[in-house]
């Protein structure tokens, strides 16, 4: 009841993500709104894992729901999920968001508009790659998934824990939209 309330929700949540985008062209003040979603994967990682990733996050919502009908749901490279690339893309995306922000300082606006622009580029990013991979490929290393899983990992390991009645009919591995292997 709970899960197919909670997944009910998350079907819908990146019409939050297209409306936030929309009016955020006009009115970039709106961009502050998102530092929510930046802090919230973090935040619930310190008890819950990437449980924001799973159920909360718009754009996790927009791949799963949106870029998965256009996508060739092919494996995910072993490259983006490896730590040297996740390490790479935080620093280049936390650094250009750092530096952007560094000059917008002060001016509530200007500072939304560099939100904004970051989450257009790197949802546009996230496209491309649904569409050569697997909706999900942004995911393995977006830096904010990347700290939730190195917080979570830190504070409290969260083995994947398989049932013994597992057969191993490998179904799990296509319903998980991170294509984790529990099997
Ligand atoms: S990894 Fe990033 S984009 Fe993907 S669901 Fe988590 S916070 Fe959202």
């Amino acid at each position: 009841m709970v899960f197919t309330m909670m997944a009910n929700i998350q079907s819908k949540l990146f019409w939050v993500l297209l409306g936030f985008l929309a009016i955020g062209m006009y009115y970039p003040l709106i961009g502050l709104v998102a530092l929510v979603c930046m802090f919230a994967p973090v935040a619930f990682s310190f008890a819950k894992g990437r449980y924001w990733c799973g159920n909360f996050c718009p754009r996790g919502s927009f791949y799963d729901h949106v870029a998965s009908r256009f996508s060739p749901q092919k494996p995910i490279p072993a490259f983006f999920k490896s730590t040297p690339f996740r390490v790479f893309a935080l620093l280049f995306v936390m650094g250009m968001f750092g530096s952007q922000m560094y000059y917008a300082w002060g001016s509530a606006e200007a500072m939304g508009a560099v939100i904004i622009r970051v989450i257009f580029a790197t949802t546009i990013v996230g496209i491309v790659l649904s569409l050569l991979f697997h909706q999900r490929t942004w995911c393995s290393f977006c830096p904010m998934g990347t700290i939730s899983a190195w917080v979570s990992s830190a504070r409290k390991p969260m083995p994947l824990l398989v049932s013994e009645a597992c057969v191993g009919c490998r179904l799990c591995t296509k319903a998980c939209p991170l294509q984790l292997r529990p099997y």
